[in-house]
Parts: C-alpha cells; structure tokens; sequence
C-alpha cells in the first residue's frame, strides 16, 4: 500500500514553535526528509526508528536537485512509508512546498499540510517588532531577494518602495547591495530603518540594526550569513522600545 507525505513546516528554529500537528506528524514518519533550515533539536523529536534523510538544499547550493527531492519522496511513499518532508518556517512561504506537492499529487500520492511559523513571524515574536502597526505599516509584503543563477533581481521597485508598509526580504544576504539601491531609486529614503537578523530563534541568533543606505555594508562587515532576514520599514522604530536589553545587536548605525 502506498505511503503519504507530510509537508511539515518545522518554524523558524526554536522547536516551542513547531504546531502540535507538526510534531504529532513528525513523530508519526517511518522517514525523513529534511534539509539545513531545520535546526538538530526539530530533527531529533523523529522516531528513533525512522529513516532520515537529509537533501541539504540553500539558496544558492542545493545538494540534492528539487528533482531529486520530487522522486526521493515518492519514492519513500511509494514503499508504504509515511514520509515527514520537514521544511524550515512554513512550507508554503519560499518552501517550494506547492512544487512538491504537485509532483507527488501528479504520481498519485496523498499529501497533508502542516503549517509553520514563517521567519518573519518568528523574528517579530523574537524582537517584538511588529510587521504591521497602526501609523507605521499599513501591510505587510514578504519578498524574495534571490536570484537565479546568472540572473538579474528583476523586483518592481516602484511598488516596493512603499514607506507605508512593512518589507520582510527573504533569502537576500547576498544581494542586499542591489536591494536597497533599487529601493532608494524609487524613492525609499535611505534613513529607513533596517533589522537584520540570522538564525533567528536560535541560540546562534544574531542581530543588525541599520539604515537602507548601509545596510549592505553594516551586513558584510558583520558577516551575516544566510538565513538572514531583512525587515525594512517604520516598524523597526519600534525595536529599541521592544528590547530593553539590546546586548545581541552587533552593530547599529546612529
Ligand atoms: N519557508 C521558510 C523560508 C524559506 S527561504 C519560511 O517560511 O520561513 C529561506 C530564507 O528564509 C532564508 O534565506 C532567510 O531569509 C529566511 N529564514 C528562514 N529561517 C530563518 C531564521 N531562523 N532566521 C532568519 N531568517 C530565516
């Protein structure tokens, strides 16, 4: 009888904000797909008897193709297993989810969603930065700063530079540079305020806080690496209000 798959989003990091649902999935998989976003602690709630698998995967090096990823899980559900594919924040948010959720549906194969604290979620809980708030961010907009191999950021600038709401940029350590320009071209004045946090809710969690018009070189010098996320907008006021102990920031630009 052929198996499911469980597309689990395992949150940011910090294993109190996985869903009961996701661990009650996760504990149920006879195997496990997982990769680098999703921190040990997650990675050790799996049975002691399951099979675990990791694809590894980043933005820009990915160990095992999404092809690969595709035909390992239906591999899996196809000897009878129930399979956990543990995804880091939630599957459906830059998880490329939907991409292996349709592959497994066009083979005939029965998928379940959990959801999962998206890292913009898990960074305003962490920092009590809210991505909206009454008279500083009337929305909030989740946007990819990765770029295909070769490619160009092609982002409508025009409508991202809004002062008025909330910018969560995914995945864009290393093309922060070309962000903020394409930002300030379009009229985001470059004094907006800019949070920079890796891994957040983890114990390795590190901070930035910063301006548009240097973050680019506040983040190299610092050394983040990915997962960073970049919250630019009035929000970040906030910061200094929300952390009365701003020990983690490593570097803040008056
Ligand atoms: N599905 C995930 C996003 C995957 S894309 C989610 O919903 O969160 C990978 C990007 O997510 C990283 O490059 C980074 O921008 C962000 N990210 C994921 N986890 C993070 C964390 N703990 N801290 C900071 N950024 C994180």
């Amino acid at each position: 009888m052929t198996g499911k798959v469980y597309l689990i989003g395992a949150g940011p990091g910090d294993m109190e904000l996985m869903t009961m649902k996701a661990a009650r999935m996760l504990s149920e998989a006879d195997a496990v797909v997982y990769d680098r976003l999703v921190s040990d602690e997650i990675v050790g709630m799996a049975r002691a008897d399951a099979k675990m698998i990791f694809v590894g995967k980043s933005s820009d090096r990915h160990t095992v193709p999404q092809d690969g990823i595709n035909e390992i899980l239906a591999q899996e559900a196809r000897a009878g297993r129930i399979v956990a594919r543990l995804k880091g924040g939630d599957p459906l948010i830059f998880g490329r989810g939907s991409e292996e959720a349709a592959y497994l549906h066009s083979q005939g194969i029965e998928v379940e969603y959990a959801p999962g604290i998206t890292a913009a979620q898990g960074v305003a809980s962490v920092t009590g930065v809210p991505l909206t708030h009454r008279g500083l961010a009337t929305g909030v907009q989740y946007v990819t700063g990765h770029r295909q191999a070769n490619g160009v950021l092609d982002l409508d600038w025009k409508r991202l530079a809004n002062p008025d709401t909330t910018l969560v940029i995914y995945m864009g350590v290393a093309n922060i540079g070309q962000i903020a320009v394409g930002l300030m071209t379009e009229g985001l004045p470059g004094s907006t305020p800019v949070l920079a946090i890796s891994q957040a809710t983890t114990k390795d969690e590190r901070r930035l806080v910063s301006t548009l018009d240097h973050v680019a070189q506040d983040a190299r010098e610092a050394g983040l690496k990915p997962p960073t996320l970049f919250v630019i907008g009035k929000v970040v006021t906030l910061y200094a209000d929300a952390m009365p102990d701003p020990a983690q920031e490593v570097a803040a630009h008056a």
